[in-house]
């Protein structure tokens, strides 16, 4: 369905290259941001760990399977936002990568990249459990361990940042690729003399991320129940979850996290409704079938007497997606007399609409929503698929055109936008866009092509060869740092 096959991207090739953005010389940042004078940045300058995660996460992009769920999406966004605004995080360009594997595991990588895997919420049971390893992983960015791992260990700086990101790829794949499974064994070595610092930074992030969560207003012993959680599963399964590989959780690990939550007060939150609906949506995505799917909302239902609401909305979505309409239908009726400013709830409604052929009744819905809340994510990424089906292709790219404004790093936006515009027969937008999923998804050849087509097409007017001729220095300049080792 992409334009390129994802997983054919020579990783080798570009974890070589990427040592080259680690290896930019200090003061050849284009920003000029002002030193901060902690020790870390004059080994890696905050510009250029920004430059080289976002390099590193469009290689990411390029190897592994994404979810492309636009509510997922925006509540872990909005979700470690809010979660940042309490931390020490002063570098609040964050950008977000949702993995599809049912997988365990979440990340960060240098310049304020946070991964999460499907699998976060599969086994992560409260918001307050999920919100404890975001915290952990935003306390790996406040306190800059990538930078201080390669002031650590100068000398070995560049096998020591491979091995680092290429575990991560390794563990986001699911290993599965012979290709990045050897180039990561020839970084054990790395990996292993990394290790002692590496628990050091561990211990750091799980303090201050315990902070962190309990200034967020969730009950810190949430964390400790956390990694008790991830301590039975590595006992009772044959191949330990992905987390468990770089967060091994020992017995003591453990104990000080529990002792520290301890000495806090516990009356913060422990969960949300709308948490468990998201867990509702990921475990629906991994169930074999919308029928089954079914089948076990409904028990859960029948099963509780209280909060039921989340396995409600599970049943109508599975409802709705093995062609039980009218059953949804019921299901919805009730969740929306309890829950009217929910949008997950107006959107499955949207959904269930749509999947009627109830087009008219579902764009009013939607725009009755965009008037409180013009800028929503889902909400405008809704309304561009609805008026997709209605022919409505001008009208539709109006609408992704303003989500390629507010999501411009969102190459499942850009995808879409070249989408529509081709629909909408605007062939120079289409290869700009598809210049713009490229550079995002580390293909910088095919992003150069695109550009070259939408140049012949701009033809003689000057306005649009100069902005296409800027993205062309932009391409050139990122090819530059991939280059300059
Ligand atoms: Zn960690």
């Amino acid at each position: 369905m992409r334009f390129i096959n994802a997983a054919r991207t020579p990783i080798r090739a570009l974890l070589f290259s990427l040592i080259a953005a680690v290896a930019v010389p200090l003061g050849a940042n284009e920003f000029n941001l002002p030193s901060l004078g902690d020790t870390s940045s004059s080994i890696m300058s905050r510009e250029q760990e920004y430059q080289l995660g976002r390099a590193w996460l469009a290689m990411l992009r390029g190897s592994v399977r994404t979810l492309e769920d636009p509510l997922l999406k925006d509540y872990v966004e909005s979700h470690v936002f809010t979660l940042a605004e309490t931390s020490q995080l002063d570098d609040r360009r964050l950008t977000f990568v949702t993995i599809d594997s049912p997988q365990l595991n979440a990340f960060a990588a240098p310049g304020g990249i946070i991964g999460v895997n499907g699998g976060l919420f599969l086994h992560a049971q409260t918001e307050a459990e999920f919100a404890s390893v975001m915290a952990h992983e935003l306390a790996h960015l406040s306190q800059r361990h990538f930078a201080r791992g390669l002031q650590h260990q100068q000398q070995n700086r560049i096998p020591l940042m491979t091995a680092m990101l290429a575990s991560i790829i390794l563990a986001a794949s699911g290993g599965g690729d012979a290709g990045i499974a050897a180039l990561a064994s020839t970084q054990a070595a790395a990996i292993q003399e990394q290790r002692r610092f590496s628990r050091q930074n561990e211990q750091e992030a799980d303090r201050i991320g315990l902070l962190n969560l309990k200034q967020a207003g969730y009950d810190p012993h949430a964390m400790p129940e956390m990694f008790e959680r991830l301590a039975r599963l590595s006992r009772f399964s044959r191949t330990p979850p992905e987390f468990l590989l770089t967060h091994p959780v020992s017995q003591s690990r453990i104990a000080d996290s529990r002792n520290r939550a301890g000495q806090l007060s516990n009356d913060g939150r422990r969960d949300s409704l709308y948490y468990q609906m998201m867990r509702a949506r990921v475990q629906l995505f991994y169930e074999d079938s919308p029928g089954l799917a079914a089948q076990r909302f409904r028990a859960l239902l029948d099963q509780h007497e209280g909060e039921h609401a989340a396995a409600r909305y599970g049943l109508a979505l599975a409802l709705i997606r093995s062609g039980q309409q009218a059953a949804a239908g019921e299901q919805l009726a009730v969740l929306l007399a309890e829950h009217p400013d929910n949008i997950a709830v107006q959107l499955a409604q949207v959904e269930l609409d749509g999947s009627q052929n109830r087009l008219d009744p579902a764009l009013a819905r939607l725009d009755e929503l965009l008037r409180i809340q013009p800028d929503n994510y889902p909400l405008l990424e809704a309304k561009a698929n609805l008026l997709l089906r209605k022919q409505d292709y001008r009208g539709a790219e109006k609408i992704t055109d303003q989500l390629a404004r507010l999501r411009n790093e969102d190459p499942d936006i850009w995808y879409l936008v070249s989408e529509v515009r081709g629909l909408a027969g605007n062939i120079l937008g289409v290869h700009q866009a598809r210049a713009e999923y490229f550079m995002l998804a580390g293909d910088l050849d095919q992003a150069d092509q695109q550009l070259d087509q939408a140049l012949k097409r701009a033809g003689d007017n000057f306005v649009i060869s100069s902005r296409i001729k800027a993205r062309k220095d932009e391409v050139a300049r990122r090819r530059e740092i991939l280059r300059s080792f």
